[in-house]
């Protein structure tokens, strides 16, 4: 398995004014090509620093990504660092005066002098033509490793990876087949019980990586070599074995366009009837377009009073099991499947903080509801978090709790 690593050069990259955004996007791109990201390494503009990461890393890796420091300004010294590191010197590299040249004149501009400095290149190595700046990138070898410069600006280095690179350094390396296999709904200690069996069964073969957002797990499964997506599929069913519907997609799928789908698909109609999350789901569900073949509208019925003039909530209800209950809840969704004469309605009350709590309600305690033709489900939440987690948290799990009843 081929070793990669990636150098970030660049004070503002150490100074908190620039996002390294390269490194990541270079992750991407190494780990679709076939090469194991060990490292990265950030320097600042200095010669003698970045001579010592690229001595370094050419001992470590076969690859070695470096963007950033090949500009025409006196801080650019990126390819001094490489000749330094290669025990080499730095020459004129003759077609790159003519194609910047060229550059300017297509621009309009006057070459300065300066602009001379992108054309010195360490004596050993590839000039490689970079249309999409003034700058060259550069190949060379250094140790076990290939390196290759490529210039800062981030889309520079996605045109030389996508054009240049990624077509020379794809060479057969074993595919790697990935899946995120996403679930709602279960904590993630519980998520790794259920799945002990599958993971214990497969760890030899498959790699499991585990990644909390919001109410959503996503299990990240990654295969090496002959035979991977044949294995992904195995290990996909068995995970849909234990999971069942906790399960709602994988890779680019998102709750929000799942339970989308579905609804268009099942051609019923909905409505909200919400308290704590002050009219969420409605935006949610109105997120995409097309919402209007299903949404009908909603009611925020915040206070007690808007509860039971608009959604028919009995006050004595209200009184005796408190605005923050199941069967307030209840009541709130079918008060609204009524109102709004739709399939299904949907009901959120709860706590969200930081005060109303108490010790047989805290802060985190949700009822949200359903109610269609056939019943009314209801589910008690505990949500951790402040007040914009809990509320939008809450949100997603009564589109969680639609999607479910939706199939
Ligand atoms: P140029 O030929 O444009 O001068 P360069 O190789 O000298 O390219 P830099 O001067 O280091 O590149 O950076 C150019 C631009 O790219 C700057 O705006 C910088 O903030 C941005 N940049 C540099 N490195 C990164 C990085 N690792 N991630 C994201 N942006 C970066
Ligand atoms: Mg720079």
């Amino acid at each position: 398995m081929a070793i990669a690593e990636i150098i970030t050069v660049g004070d503002e990259l150490l100074s908190g004014e620039t996002v390294d955004t390269n490194a990541s996007y270079l992750d991407g791109e190494l780990e679709r090509l076939g090469f194991e990201v060990r490292r990265h390494t950030t320097v600042p503009d200095e010669v003698e620093l970045i001579a010592e990461v690229f001595r370094a890393a050419s001992e470590r890796a076969d690859l070695i990504l470096c963007s950033g420091g090949l500009g025409p300004t006196e801080d650019d010294l990126t390819m001094l660092a490489l000749a330094t590191a290669m025990g080499c010197v730095l020459t004129r590299h003759e077609p790159t005066i003519v194609a910047i040249r060229e550059r300017f004149a297509r621009f309009g501009r006057e070459m300065t002098p300066n602009n001379e400095r992108q054309a010195m290149v360490p004596e050993r190595g590839e000039v490689l033509e970079n249309k999409a700046g003034t700058a060259p990138a550069f190949r060379a070898e250094l140790g076990r490793a290939v390196i290759y410069l490529l210039p800062g600006v981030p889309r520079e280095v996605r045109y030389l990876v996508q054009k240049v690179i990624g077509p020379r350094i794809d060479r057969g390396a074993p595919v790697l087949y990935r899946r995120t296999v996403k679930v709602v709904g279960l904590g993630e200690s519980r998520l790794e019980h259920e799945i002990q069996a599958v993971v214990d069964a497969y760890r030899d073969r498959v790699r499991f990586g585990y990644r909390a957002l919001s109410i959503e797990n996503h299990i990240k499964l990654a295969v090496r070599g002959e035979g991977a997506f044949e294995l992904i599929e195995e290990v996909s069913s068995a995970l849909r074995a234990k999971l069942g519907d906790a399960i709602f997609g994988t890779d680019a799928d998102e709750l929000l366009s799942v339970v989308h789908r579905r609804l268009v698909a099942s051609g019923r109609t909905v409505t909200t009837a919400e308290s704590c999350t002050g009219g969420l789901v409605a935006k949610m569900l109105t997120e995409l377009p097309g919402a209007s073949s299903f949404f009908v509208g909603g009611v925020v019925a915040y206070a007690n009073r808007a509860k039971t003039t608009l959604l028919d909530v009995p006050s004595a209800l209200i009184e005796s099991e408190g605005a923050v209950s199941e069967a307030v809840a209840r009541a709130m969704a079918e008060g609204a499947r009524r109102r709004f004469a739709v399939d299904v309605a949907l009901s959120a009350t709860g706590i969200a903080g930081p005060d109303g709590g108490s010790e047989e309600k805290p802060v985190g305690t949700v009822f949200i509801a359903l109610a269609d033709d056939k019943e009314t489900v209801c589910v008690r939440l505990q949500l951790p978090g402040d007040r914009s987690t809990i509320r939008s948290n809450t949100a997603l799990a009564l589109l969680d709790l639609l999607r479910r009843r939706l199939g």
